[in-house]
């Protein structure tokens, strides 16, 4: 099937010139795409064989490939298309700024008006005490910034021998050096000379994984104490900072018990520690609250924040810096030597303030704190009587399920699949062939759909996902893994 069949199903968004842009079939654009394209975290010999999946459009909650097939996207793109496809306002707002203005630097005593419209309904957004935000073009570059501001920040309080970073492991902040280090992604350390020296990793609180034999909150104390362990083996005086995402994304949607951030940020007062919430999938909604710390109970230092703020209709980060911070770097720090071309970019900034605007138009945090949230995990927690399904948990709009081969009576008592099986993969095809994308964390299968999905929405994603579940369950049965 060529573009041009295809776009006489498109709908009326199709119009001629995306026509005559995208006159290419599948196969030579995957044949193009693989011997040009290097993709992100991609076994280029692997896709190369297979020919990578062509996206074409996208509508709500919807994509479309460019065979035509219509896909529910369950991960919000990659957790950042929070009003979902097809925004014209957006666009619009976009097209506007680009005829206007479409670049200017903010380095020499310059700004634009979308960056201060911007920055000023960031702080409004922000909790209590956020009053400046600085902006970058990604989250890692947002996580960069927000290490080179603790360095900075302790250089001004007199104690520059406070260095150390601690963050957990399987944490993802990026992909960045500073990123990369600071995450706790084994298989991206194990590729050479990360983490960086100065940044210390603890275990991550991991329920399922750690939790044996303890109640939910009995373990997230425990886990938290692990700072404190941390903390007192490096020396109190060394320690400038502590990072987390509220829920980890990318390692698998690991919600840490109520217990757990309250008892981190006990720890982080105690000894003046900075507290860092990376807020770059949990900011603007996915909780149903504006910022993740919010929900979990913390009052961070700095927030990183990217992907929602523009729902990814532009590329957009930056770092919302609390009282404590700001007083030091903006009162007295004199020149912060730190900052990107494109920060405050007034085309990304205008693609924020539309997005903004229509979350809170239609009320979208408030719809996944009442709604949409618990319809999720409710919907939810009904797949974990599947025979594929060792446990199921939600947290606002964001969800995962653990495959295992045989279920047990706790999450601590399921039989796991053999690594080396890559069950998650074998699953995640059979979601992708039936029209829905979830996405394989190891034998965790997750999603993080549009925060515009309606429950009625939601209930379809479920039903094809259960029927997911029972294809994947006849190909582990006919592959033989399950005895
Ligand atoms: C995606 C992500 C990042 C990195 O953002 P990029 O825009 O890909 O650089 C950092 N932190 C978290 C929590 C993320 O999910």
């Amino acid at each position: 099937m060529t573009f041009d069949s295809m776009a006489i199903g498109a709908g009326p968004r199709a119009t001629a010139r995306e026509d005559a842009d995208t006159r290419l079939d599948t196969r030579t654009l995957q044949q193009l795409d693989s011997a040009h394209f290097l993709h992100p975290f991609t076994d280029h010999g692997a896709l190369g064989a297979k020919g990578a999946r062509v996206i074409v459009r996208g509508d709500g909650i919807h994509v479309w490939d460019s065979d035509g097939h219509k896909i529910i996207d369950g991960m919000s793109g990659l957790w950042c298309v929070n009003v979902g496809y097809g925004r014209t306002s957006i666009t619009q707002a976009v097209a506007r700024q680009m005829d206007v203005l479409p670049f200017y630097n903010s380095f020499f005593n310059t700004t634009n008006v979308p960056a201060v419209k911007l920055a000023e309904k960031l702080a409004g957004l922000a909790p209590p005490g956020f009053e400046h935000v600085f902006f970058t073009s990604s989250g890692s570059e947002a996580n960069d910034t927000a290490l080179r501001m603790v360095w900075r920040y302790w250089q001004l309080m007199d104690q520059p021998e406070r260095r150390i970073v601690i963050s957990r492991r399987n944490a993802y902040h990026g992909s960045t050096v500073a990123g990369a280090s600071l995450g706790g992604m084994a298989a991206m350390h194990a590729q050479g000379a990360l983490p960086i020296p100065g940044i210390d990793h603890i275990e991550q609180p991991n329920f399922a994984e750690h939790g044996r034999g303890l109640s939910e909150a009995e373990f997230g104390l425990l886990a938290a104490d692990w700072l404190e362990r941390k903390v007192l083996e490096l020396g109190p005086d060394k320690v400038a900072a502590f990072i987390g995402e509220p829920v980890q994304g990318a390692g698998g949607v690991i919600i840490p018990p109520q217990t757990y951030w309250p008892q981190i940020q006990r720890i982080c007062d105690k000894y003046g520690i900075l507290l860092i919430s990376d807020e770059v999938i949990c900011g603007f909604g996915r909780l149903g609250t504006w910022f993740g710390c919010e929900r979990m109970g913390m009052r961070p230092d700095l927030i990183p924040f990217a992907k929602g703020v523009t729902s990814g209709y532009v590329p957009l980060g930056g770092v919302l810096v609390g009282e404590r911070v700001a007083r030091a770097l903006v009162e007295r720090g004199g020149d912060f030597n730190h900052g990107f071309t494109y920060s405050g970019h007034p085309v990304a900034c205008a693609a924020a303030l539309e997005n903004l605007r229509i979350i809170e138009d239609e009320k979208l945090v408030e719809r996944v704190a009442r709604e949409t949230g618990p319809h999720l995990k409710a919907a939810f927690a009904r797949l974990a009587n599947h025979p594929l399904v060792g446990h199921a948990e939600a947290i606002g709009m964001a969800a995962g399920l653990n495959l295992v081969r045989r279920k047990g009576a706790t999450v601590h008592d399921c039989e796991p699949f053999a690594r080396d099986l890559a069950v998650g993969m074998v699953c995640r095809q059979h979601m992708f062939d039936n029209g829905v994308i979830m996405r394989a964390v190891g034998d965790r299968m997750i999603v993080a759909p549009p925060l515009v999905m309606t429950g009625a929405q939601i209930d379809e994603m479920v039903e094809r996902i259960r029927l997911c579940l029972d294809l994947t369950l006849v190909d582990v049965q006919r592959r033989g893994w399950l005895d």
